[in-house]
Order: structure tokens, then C-alpha cells, then sequence
């Protein structure tokens, strides 16, 4: 008996990957999922540092781009939730009731708000002791912030995506978010939605509407594209388009491009779920045993996990020239 169940399950590995291999085709019987996640809130340009308007600490255009942000949202009846930066809330080293009432609008209109660590810290560089020290700090403005509804954090999103540069570091940190109650928020779908935010931020700054208007234009396939590209690359590697994690960041061009971006998703077939129910898909309890310093998608991670040829990664949608030389960054 037992050597019989043997040669089944030898026969079955050997039929399993060629089955999966033979079906990449993306077919209307998948079920498109996606949630939507924005990091570096209460907003990405908004830090201790920020000029300050003559009243307040927000300026008047990051308080217009926030509200901008939040009613498309929940005009497009989409559930989301927002990583917390708490040092964005500082001033002076004190928080701001105006910066912190920017994480109240995420919360009555309905979203999450998860922790994204304190400064923006990077785990790769300023190690364990000190990253944990940031996470806590973070989790004293958030957990408050939470509990005046009855709800509490439970979501963490890595900064940079670094999320330790040793088997041995990941275990410790996975350990230490656990016991403070936290979840790993990964993310299948990235893109470099940060460097044509940057450039976006440049034309509305020069108040050049029409180059503001080509790279709203131009923005929305890209991201479309980033979205293509890991629905098939989660075909590739699963056999179906597992419900994505993307990441984007709570920016001005986003919060001029997200009915767009969500009408092209639904056009496709996708429908928009929060965290915990993407994350209820199987392949989220696959190993990550990733260490590298490049922030990249989980499906990937999973891949170089299954020892996946270079030939897996390849195609990623990148951005154009004209987007990288006007954020003022090196071509992709
Ligand atoms: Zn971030």
C-alpha cells in the first residue's frame, strides 16, 4: 500500500506542474480579485520637515490632494486601508491635531489604517532593535487612534519592502509583530507608481496642465499593465490569479487617477475586496524566504521559493524615459 501511494504521488507530480504549465490562458471564469492598499499616509510629501502654511501644518493643496484621495475611494466604493507613518503627524516633535485629523477622515469613511512604522525606517539598515522601536512608536498614535471606535491594529507593512536580510532577522521580526498582535501586509502587485507621482508633483508645482493631463493619461495603462503583468505571472505560478495586494501611495496623482484606475480594473473583470479576504487564498501561507534589498512583489518571492528560472521574472512593465528624466531619477 504504501508503495502504491508512492507511485500516486510521484505520478501526480509529475502531472501537476505539466497542467499547470498547459493552462495560462486567462479565461472569463477567473475570479479577479484585488485589494487596494496606499502607503505613507496621512500623505507621502507630508513629513516633520514640510513648509508650513500660515495656519495649520497641512498645506492647503496636500489638505485639497488628501480629500481629493478619500472621496474617490469612496466614490468608487472600494474598501482600502492606509500604512501610518506617525512621524508624518510631527511637527516640533509633537503630533498635529490637523495632520492626525487626516487619519480620522481614512477611519469615518469607513477604511483601515494599518502601521508603516514610525519613520519610515528601513529594517535592512538600521536593524532589529531600533525598527522594532520604530514599529511600537507607530502602534502608541495608531492603537489609540483605533480604540476611540473599537477596533485595534493589525496590519504591518514592511517600508521599502525590506523585511530582513537574514532567514534569521525575518524570523524574529514575524515573531515580534505576532506577539503585538500584527499581520504581514504583503504586496503581489508593485509598481513605481512613486516616481511618476514625483513628476506629477513637479508639473503641478511649474502649472503645466498639459503635461499634468499626458501623465494622468499615460499612468492609469501603466498601472494597468503592472496589474496584467502579476495576474499572469500568478497564472504562471499557481494555475490561477490569486486575489492581488497592491501598493500604492497616498499621493496627488493618485487621488487624481483612481476612478479611472478602478473603472479599467473593473473593465477587466476584477472585483475590489479588503485585505484579509485576499489573503485567505492558499498561496499566502507559501514560504517567502526572500532577503534581498529589491523591493519586489510576493509572487515573486514565491517564485525564486519554488526555484523558478530567470525566465519568470521577466517583462515587468517598466515607465517610460520622459516620466523617469522628469521625476529626476534613473530609466527603469
Ligand atoms: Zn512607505
Amino acid at each position: 500500500m504504501k508503495g502504491w501511494l508512492h507511485l500516486a504521488c510521484i505520478a501526480l507530480m509529475c502531472l501537476l506542474p505539466a497542467a499547470t504549465r498547459a493552462a495560462p490562458a486567462v479565461t472569463a471564469s477567473q475570479d479577479r480579485r484585488i485589494a487596494i492598499t496606499f502607503d505613507d499616509l496621512p500623505w507621502a510629501s507630508l513629513d516633520p520637515n514640510t513648509p508650513l502654511p500660515a495656519q495649520g501644518t497641512v498645506p492647503p493643496r496636500i489638505a485639497a490632494e488628501s480629500v481629493r484621495l478619500l472621496q474617490a475611494i469612496e466614490g468608487t466604493g472600494t474598501p482600502a486601508i492606509g500604512f501610518v507613518n506617525s512621524a508624518r503627524l510631527l511637527v516640533g516633535g509633537q503630533p498635529q491635531a490637523d495632520r492626525t485629523a487626516m487619519l480620522d477622515a481614512w477611519l469615518d469613511a469607513g477604511l483601515e489604517l494599518g502601521n508603516h512604522t514610525d519613520t519610515h525606517a528601513d529594517l535592512h539598515i538600521v536593524g532589529i532593535q531600533a525598527y522594532e522601536d520604530d514599529i511600537l512608536a507607530c502602534d502608541r498614535v495608531l492603537r489609540p487612534l483605533l480604540a476611540k471606535r473599537g477596533r485595534e491594529p493589525q496590519w504591518f507593512r514592511h517600508p521599502y519592502l525590506r523585511t530582513g536580510r537574514t532567514p534569521e532577522d525575518k524570523a524574529a521580526m514575524g515573531a515580534f509583530l505576532a506577539a503585538h498582535g500584527y499581520r504581514i501586509a504583503p504586496v503581489t502587485v508593485t509598481s513605481s507608481d512613486w516616481i511618476w507621482a514625483a513628476a506629477y508633483a513637479k508639473a503641478l508645482d511649474r502649472g503645466d496642465a498639459a503635461t499634468q493631463a499626458k501623465l494622468r493619461a499615460q499612468y492609469v495603462p501603466y498601472l494597468l499593465r503592472r496589474v496584467n503583468y502579476f495576474e499572469h505571472r500568478s497564472i504562471r505560478l499557481l494555475g490561477y490569479a490569486l486575489p492581488q495586494v497592491m501598493l500604492l501611495h497616498a499621493n496627488a496623482l493618485n487621488a487624481d487617477t483612481y476612478p479611472d484606475f478602478v473603472a479599467g480594473l473593473r473593465a477587466r473583470g476584477y472585483r475590489f475586496v479588503d485585505l484579509d479576504e485576499a489573503m485567505r487564498d492558499p498561496a499566502y501561507r507559501r514560504a517567502d524566504k526572500f532577503t534581498g534589498a529589491l523591493g519586489t512583489s510576493w509572487i515573486h518571492r514565491w517564485a525564486i521559493a519554488a526555484g523558478r528560472s530567470w525566465k519568470f521574472y521577466g517583462g515587468e512593465p517598466t515607465s517610460p524615459k520622459w516620466v523617469t528624466d522628469l521625476a529626476g531619477v534613473p530609466p527603469e
